[in-house]
């Protein structure tokens, strides 16, 4: 058991760090240098952060979070010097995307060099690696002067902390130092680009979405196993494995069930409302999981209202957070609403398929 320190780090209005929050980076790398874990902010959700150069650094993030060895991490940069001496060769449509998407929530799978110890890349020839956009992990990282291995910083399998009482609530006691600097911008994590295929290959949906990265690099495609995801569950057997070994785990779960009810709008609430009853009238807690437009169709439920379907970066940035919440609740099965699958709707539907244990299609 560790005690664990939290400390807030916040900017001015120029985007400058406060004098508190230069000393509580100041800690954070430090802790880094002598290979410990911090974890902290970026747009995309907080991240457990380790020096991405030692092993034993490293190990320590898949202990605090109980990650599965097969499961490599992504590398954090804070400038384009950092990427050099992490990959054997740099692909013209590396600059291309990172002149236009760095920093920010693209991560790009690249041929490792072989600086990069076997624990991040689990033992693959590849390393992924993204230039956050948030301040306090660009600091953060120049600070501790060496590229920072971060997953997200939640316990293995459960939603990914989105502020920094999620990462108190799954890792308190396990790490020296969270670095708090607010809720996040983004709410899902990073789109996965995998250019050692051509073509480019998307592993993970995210905010930098397939239309955006083909608008750069024309023909980019989408692994086959998140294509085909809108029902893993029920055709687990012909699903084609994940390319990106993370996507195969069961993800982001709140302790509740999550039963995910997919269509067009009217016949989803239809179908939800169907669900909602049947459920409580076995005597279980239930909890809905509705849009704004959806929500009055459900009087005499308990919901929890998600977003605006015409507001998808609201919905992504609620997501985790409102699967813990209904923990909190204590509701035993939540009932989600389907989104699009377009833009940022696919990296939505992404994680709600992940999470849920149950998919119904309408
Ligand atoms: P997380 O750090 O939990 O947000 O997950 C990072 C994601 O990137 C996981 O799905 C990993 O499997 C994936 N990933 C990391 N490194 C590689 C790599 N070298 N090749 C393919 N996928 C990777
Ligand atoms: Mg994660």
């Amino acid at each position: 058991m560790t005690s664990t320190k939290c400390l807030e780090v916040k900017t001015d209005k120029s985007g400058e760090l406060t004098p508190e929050g230069v000393a509580a980076i100041g800690e954070g790398g430090e802790i880094l240098r002598h290979n410990g874990l911090v974890a902290f902010p970026t747009e995309t959700v907080y991240g457990l952060g380790a020096n991405a150069l030692s092993p034993e650094a490293v190990e320590g993030i898949f202990r605090a979070k109980g990650r599965p060895g097969d499961n490599p991490l992504i590398v954090h940069i804070a400038h384009w010097s950092m990427l050099e001496p992490l990959v054997k060769a740099i692909p013209p449509e590396a600059r291309q995307l990172a002149e236009k998407f760095w920093p920010g929530p693209l991560t790009l799978v690249l041929p490792s060099s072989s600086q990069v110890p076997q624990v991040v890349t689990a033992g693959l020839p590849t390393v992924a690696v993204r230039m956050p956009d948030h301040p306090v992990a660009l600091a953060l990282i120049k600070e501790a002067g060496v590229p920072v291995a971060a997953p997200s910083a939640n316990t293995s399998g459960k939603p990914s902390p989105t502020a920094a009482v999620h990462v108190l609530e799954d890792l308190g006691g396990k790490v020296p130092l969270v670095l708090d600097g607010g809720p996040v911008g983004l709410g899902v994590e990073s789109t996965v680009l995998d250019l050692t295929v051509s073509p480019p290959m998307v592993l993970r949906p995210g905010s930098i979405t397939l239309e955006m990265l083909r608008d750069v690099l024309g023909q980019v495609d989408l692994d086959p196993a998140m294509a085909g995801m809108d029902f893993p569950h029920s055709h687990k057997q012909e699903a084609p494995a994940p390319k990106a070994p993370g996507m195969k785990y069961a993800h982001y779960s709140p302790e509740a069930e999550v039963v995910l009810v997919d269509g067009p709008v009217e016949e989803m609430t239809a179908a939800v409302l169907d669900l909602a009853a049947a459920r409580q009238r076995q005597g279980l807690k239930v909890g809905i999981m509705a849009s704004r437009e959806t929500v009055a169709s459900y009087q005499g439920f308990f919901t929890l209202v998600i977003g605006s379907r015409q507001d998808l970066t609201t919905v992504a940035v609620n997501l985790y957070s409102l699967l813990r919440d209904f923990d909190r609740h204590g509701v035993q099965v939540v009932i989600a609403e389907g989104f699009s699958w377009q833009g940022l709707g696919l990296a939505i539907m992404n994680r709600l398929t992940k999470a849920a244990d149950k998919i119904i299609k309408v």
